[in-house]
């Protein structure tokens, strides 16, 4: 079998070739994996050695009524899942919230970041370089806009350890989830850094961005959206919809969220956020290593006069509505079923996601408080 990419012909007949010389070598039979829906011309960006497509049950939620400020209305969700339960589950909640009012989702910090790391000479050159970047931070921005029309540094922060030094550039990405983006931009950066101070960029991502990695760094100060919501659920809707108390919620959300996560020393401090986000995610054509920071959700619940409150913070929403995988025909489908396809909607997406994510955890934690995580799974996951 030639090696896969040195066969870089495009379009359908090369991926049903490439298809054949996969299932000669493995001997598996690749019928489904071949019918795929569209021209694989319209995935040349997106991947290489293409030789078909994975098919991912997609369902839906909702409606589930948002109060934004960049949108409010009732929505329905695509998610695509092969778990059981999960969108009866996530549906539930939805109904609870919109029963209630809704969900009220609060984006409050919007930066895609990526961090390069330099050689130095010894801590005094770090500091050097980074009081460098401070003073030819207006240069460095109009460099970054000769890059991308629409991606805008807004800061550069730099932090050192003995002969690493790490700037930390935030970018606002507009609709974009902005990692090629920002890369791009970063990378030229890094170079006139390299040239103006004498450090020697070692590599445009020095894990400090953090992309891909659970992190105490952007857990704190965010990454891409960071994003509030929280909803007040009434006790008769709580015991009527999710056959649970207050109470019982609050005290679930104490042991188990709270305590119970900071005793493993774990980012989430959440019952399943990373559920909801991937296959929201997989549906519209995001990222979906991405979840990986999106899972470091706390959510917390209280009473208050009798009634549930319940929020959640989401540091690091990773999304856009161009780019990436945005474009591909089911993922564009999928997102238009939200009203989230194309330019100004990545706002109006993450106050969705985040009202989503609200209603999840809502559900699931009651599920858990009721000891019906087991029965559920088993009666609608096996
Ligand atoms: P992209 O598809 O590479 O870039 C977005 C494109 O949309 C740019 O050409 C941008 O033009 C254009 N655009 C048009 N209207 C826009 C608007 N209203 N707002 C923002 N952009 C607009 O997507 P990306 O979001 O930068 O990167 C996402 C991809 O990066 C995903 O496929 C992901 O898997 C991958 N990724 C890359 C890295 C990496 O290190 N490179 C890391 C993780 C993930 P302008 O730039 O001219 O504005």
């Amino acid at each position: 079998m030639r090696q896969g990419l040195k066969n870089k012909r495009k379009g359908r007949e090369a991926v049903d070739e490439r298809r054949a010389a996969v299932e000669e070598f493995s001997g598996a039979r690749l019928d489904t994996i071949g019918s795929c829906p569209f021209d694989p011309i319209l995935a040349e960006k997106n991947l290489e050695n293409m030789i078909g497509c994975v098919h991912v049950p997609l369902g839906f939620v909702g409606p589930i009524r948002v109060n934004g400020k960049w949108t409010s209305g009732d929505f329905i969700v695509p998610m695509a899942t092969t778990e059981g339960a999960l969108i009866a589950t996530v549906n539930r909640g939805c109904a609870a919230i919109t029963e209630s009012g809704g969900a009220n989702p609060h984006i409050v910090k919007d930066e895609m970041t990526r961090a390069p790391v330099f050689r130095v000479k010894d801590i005094a050159h770090s500091i050097e370089v980074a009081a460098w970047v401070d003073a030819h931070l207006d240069e460095l921005k109009a460099l970054a806009s000769t890059t991308t029309r629409h991606g805008k540094l807004l800061s550069a922060k730099a932090s050192a350890s003995g002969r690493s030094l790490y700037i930390r550039f935030a970018f606002d990405t507009g609709d974009a989830m902005g990692m090629n983006m920002v890369t791009i931009a970063s990378d030229l950066l890094a170079r006139r850094i390299e040239e103006g101070t004498g450090a020697k960029l070692i590599s445009v991502s020095g894990n400090y961005c953090v992309d891909k990695k659970p992190s105490a760094i952007d857990f704190i100060l965010g990454r891409g959206k960071l994003v509030l919501a929280d909803a007040t659920i009434p006790r008769g809707i709580v015991e009527s919809k999710l056959k649970v108390t207050p109470e019982e919620l609050t005290e679930i959300a104490y042991r188990k969220n709270l305590l119970g996560s900071s005793m493993a020393l774990s980012y989430g401090y959440n019952a399943h956020a990373a559920n909801i986000l991937a296959a929201i995610f997989i549906a519209t054509g995001q990222d979906p290593a991405q979840v990986v920071e999106g899972s470091m959700v706390t959510t917390t619940c209280e009473l208050v006069e009798g009634d549930l409150y319940i929020s959640v913070r989401i540091p690091a929403l990773e999304i856009g509505t161009v780019g990436g995988g945005t474009k591909l025909p089911s993922q564009s489908e999928a997102l238009s079923v939200m009203g989230c396809l194309g330019l100004g909607k990545a706002k109006k997406m993450a106050e969705i996601v985040a009202s989503v994510v609200l209603a999840g955890e809502l559900s699931t934690l009651a599920a858990q408080a009721k000891g019906h995580l087991a029965s559920s799974h088993k009666a609608l996951g096996r």
